[in-house]
């Protein structure tokens, strides 16, 4: 699950090979990134990613290989007050795949979450999901204390249709699924939703009728008791798979947003 950020904007280097440090604009400051997707599979294969697949990957960081890296980090950044001037904003569990198909997901959210206790940080921890497995039975313990605590989950949800799931995500299957899972969640606790709004190529035009699909939908969702706490709207900041794709403007990515604030009363960022 790519993160928008870590992709827009460049890793600023970091405590090691799955900890990485982002000035982050989303976060508002420094976002400490760890990538638990080394191996760089995933189970979409979004015509927008950015993800650098043709290098190959790495394998996946065991929890202790995190903790590693993260925790001298941590204690030096504790001791400065600072790093660089920057506050830590939030942890980051994004990658180079889909993060909710790594193995020990709920011992490492158990255990950034006593880092926090620990090092009394403030900064939230954002899990960035697809949804793919999202509503495994070991997370279900770790939900109360994760959202009581201040930490978000960052669900993408891009498609309107079943067409555009097939054609956004290059995903299998049938996008109900994905829905389910969203609310499966969702219901329970209010969720950050992110879509990622692009042209098919540099000349077109604004897809109100997409992003009018899209609103339908997501208002279907609310009907059914979807919790919603933001909306993400954004475009390709860096070379996407499909190379014809194009990023709308701020203006046009504008339009959309007016198209959607107009309908949902919730609290809409957007990103050019
Ligand atoms: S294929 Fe899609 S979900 Fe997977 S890493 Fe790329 S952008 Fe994220």
């Amino acid at each position: 699950m790519a993160d928008l950020d870590t992709k827009s904007h460049p890793r600023q280097g970091g405590p090691g090979k799955y900890v990485y440090l982002v000035k982050s604009r989303r976060a508002g400051g420094l976002s400490l990134g760890i990538n638990l997707n080394a191996d760089k599979k995933c189970n979409f294969d979004c015509a927008y990613c950015q993800v650098q697949r043709s290098s190959g990957g790495i394998p996946n960081p065991s929890i202790d290989e995190i903790l590693s890296e993260l925790e001298p980090f941590l204690k030096s950044y504790q001791q400065a007050g600072h790093w660089q001037g920057m506050q830590i904003k939030d942890f980051a569990l994004a990658g180079d795949g889909e993060p909710s198909l790594f193995g020990p997901l709920p011992e490492l959210l158990n255990s950034l979450m006593k880092l926090k206790t620990k090092y009394q940080l403030s900064a939230k921890i954002v899990l960035f999901t697809n949804g793919a497995k999202i509503t495994r039975l070991d997370l279900d313990s770790v939900w109360p204390q994760y959202f009581g605590g201040n930490n978000q989950v960052w669900f993408k949800l891009d498609f309107w249709d079943q067409p555009s799931y097939l054609r956004v995500n290059g995903a299998k299957g049938d996008r109900g699924q994905v829905l389910e899972k969203l609310l499966h969640l969702g219901q329970r606790y209010p969720l950050t939703l992110q879509a990622c709004f692009f042209k098919p190529e540099a000349l077109a035009e604004v897809d109100l009728w997409a992003a009018q699909a899209w609103v339908d939908q997501l208002k279907g969702l609310l009907n059914q008791g979807l919790k919603v706490e933001k909306l993400q709207i954004y475009t390709l900041a860096r070379p996407p798979k499909e190379k014809q794709l194009a990023p709308y403007s701020l203006g046009e990515l504008n339009q959309i947003g007016s198209l959607i604030r107009s309908q949902l009363n919730l609290d809409l960022a957007l990103y050019a």
